[in-house]
Order: C-alpha cells, then sequence, then structure tokens
C-alpha cells in the first residue's frame, strides 16, 4: 500500500475540493540525517505535510517552499516540493531553550504545538518556476494554536476562500508519521461565486466540515486502510470523486556549486571562524551530504 500519497478529490458535484494526505517513508528519509528533539520534529513532520497539501492546491511547474519563521526557540520550519512529487524538510532551533522552556512548564517529554516555539513571525509560501519566472509569494503572520490555524489564515486572509483542515502526527519509537485532510469551496463555479449560491450548498459544506472532523487519528494511520477508502467511508453520501493521486519521495536539491556560492556570499569574519587546517566543511541541512572546501576555493569564487 502507497504510503506517501495525496489524492486529491471533488465533493457534492465538484462544487467543493478537498486532498488527503499520508507520509511516512518520506518523514523517515527526512528524519535520517537529523535527530531533532520531538517537539521539532512534530513540527517538521507536520510542515512537510502542510507543504504536501497547499502545494497541491497550487498550479506550478518548479519547486513550492512553505517557510514558517519566528523569534522563538523554533526559528525556521522550512519544507519544499517540487511539481515531480520530491520534498525535503529541516528546521533551525535552540535545542537547549526548548529542553529549559519544558522543564520550566513541567511540560517535559509532552509535545506542544509548533506556533508556541516559534513565537512571533510569519508564514511564507513561495513558487518558484525558475530563470525568466516571476517568483509568487504569499505571506501572513504566524496566528493561531496549532500550525493548521495559521495556514487557514493564509485561505481566510490572502485567497478569501473557506477551507477547513486537521492534521495528524503519530509517533512510535522513532518512527513519525503524519497525515492531513482538507476541503475547500471551489473559488467559482462556472464562472458563479458558490457564496451568492443557495442555502443547500451552505448545508452541504456543513455536513462536509463535520465529515471531515469524525475522522480519527486510528482510521488514518490504519495500514488496512487507503486514502481512497478513508475518503469513501467519510465521503460516500457527498458524491466523493476522486481526481488524482500523487506521489511523494525525499529528495535533495543540494549541491557543490550552490553551497559553494552560499558560503560566498557570507562575510570573511564568518568564513574565517568555520576554517579547519584550511579547509571548511558543510554539511546540508536537508540531507546531510557533507560538502568540504579549500579556503582558497571561497576566495576565488
Ligand atoms: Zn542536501
Amino acid at each position: 500500500m502507497m504510503n506517501d500519497n495525496c489524492i486529491s478529490f471533488n465533493l457534492d458535484d465538484n462544487v467543493f475540493r478537498g486532498r488527503v494526505v499520508r507520509l511516512d517513508k518520506v518523514l523517515s528519509d527526512i528524519f535520517s540525517h537529523q535527530s531533532y528533539p520531538d517537539n521539532v520534529a512534530a513540527a517538521v513532520a507536520e510542515t512537510s505535510v502542510l507543504g504536501v497539501l497547499i502545494s497541491s492546491l497550487m498550479k506550478f511547474e518548479g519547486i513550492f517552499t512553505l517557510q514558517m519563521q519566528g523569534n522563538g526557540p523554533l526559528s525556521v520550519l522550512v519544507a519544499d516540493v517540487t511539481s515531480a512529487g520530491k520534498m525535503r524538510a529541516t528546521a533551525k532551533y535552540d535545542a537547549k531553550a526548548i529542553a529549559d522552556a519544558q522543564i520550566l512548564r513541567k511540560t517535559e517529554g509532552q509535545i506542544e504545538p509548533a506556533p508556541h516555539w516559534l513565537g512571533q513571525g510569519n508564514l511564507i509560501f513561495t513558487i518558484d518556476q525558475g530563470k525568466n519566472t516571476d517568483l509568487y509569494q504569499g505571506v501572513v503572520d504566524l496566528q493561531g494554536k496549532n500550525l493548521a490555524e495559521c495556514a487557514l489564515r493564509y485561505f481566510k486572509n490572502s485567497e478569501q476562500i473557506d477551507t477547513h483542515l486537521r492534521l495528524f502526527l503519530q509517533k512510535n519509537g522513532n518512527e513519525w508519521k503524519a497525515a492531513g485532510i482538507l476541503i475547500q469551496k471551489m473559488p467559482t463555479k462556472g464562472g458563479k461565486d458558490i457564496s451568492e449560491d443557495s442555502d443547500m450548498l451552505a448545508e452541504l459544506w456543513n455536513e462536509d466540515k463535520i465529515l471531515t472532523d469524525s475522522l480519527k487519528q486510528e482510521e488514518i494511520f490504519d495500514k488496512n486502510l487507503s486514502l481512497n477508502d478513508i475518503l469513501f467511508r467519510l465521503f460516500h453520501e457527498h458524491k466523493v470523486r476522486v481526481v488524482k493521486n500523487t506521489e511523494y519521495q525525499f529528495g535533495c536539491r543540494c549541491s557543490r556549486k550552490k553551497l559553494l556560492n552560499t558560503l560566498s556570499s557570507m562575510k570573511k569574519e564568518d568564513i574565517d571562524d568555520m576554517v579547519e587546517n584550511g579547509k571548511i566543511t558543510a554539511t546540508c541541512n536537508f540531507c546531510g551530504q557533507i560538502y568540504s572546501f579549500d579556503k582558497g576555493e571561497l576566495i576565488k569564487h
């Protein structure tokens, strides 16, 4: 059974659209290069699911990046997804600050929602379709009890599309699984704004939201249920129609050349601090690949 995929579906004669996603092996690959504290791993897993959900709603050829940055001990969360289904994710954080805060609050061993650790900041979407194209960017303040709420603010404020979204996390030993489901009103139907439509549509939308909320953690992570099975269970009375099934794999796009460019743009003092025995070693945060450069190489570059 495929476990790293996202299904696009429509409901109620295509007046609503949805996505359901489950990530398993991709997360193992993302985490195989890093040992994150649980709170950070949970945030990275949720960011990965959100990245897939949101990118799957957008038409693009290239790279979609979801980034959250804040002034808290978890300063950056980033997941990127290519139109070919390759994805990666990472985080920047202060492990000691997170541990200390949990000791102080007596919440050790508990997972607290990502916005709590991010503090004040932004959630940013970027779509890069390559050279000679404009970068599309959407930005919204990080506000909400959890990452799902933060993302919903984007749909509400920037896109003005009614959206309902849930994220799920599961940890078994050191294995993380994450999943998500989203339903959304279509922006228009046949050129007509459906918000002007009947009470019946409002009722259908309400029912679909309630059904989405009825999805249980043990169902979404049930190995014996495919995402198709889950959709049918939830929405069989709402004319659920599967439109597309997309698979995702871990994939990093780092290269020696890209890293050399990044290092070359740094201040000379910072580079000097990194030199050891005439060499600078840097590790890709996404995939763990280690690159080594001569100091001279950077200066020439
Ligand atoms: Zn890499």
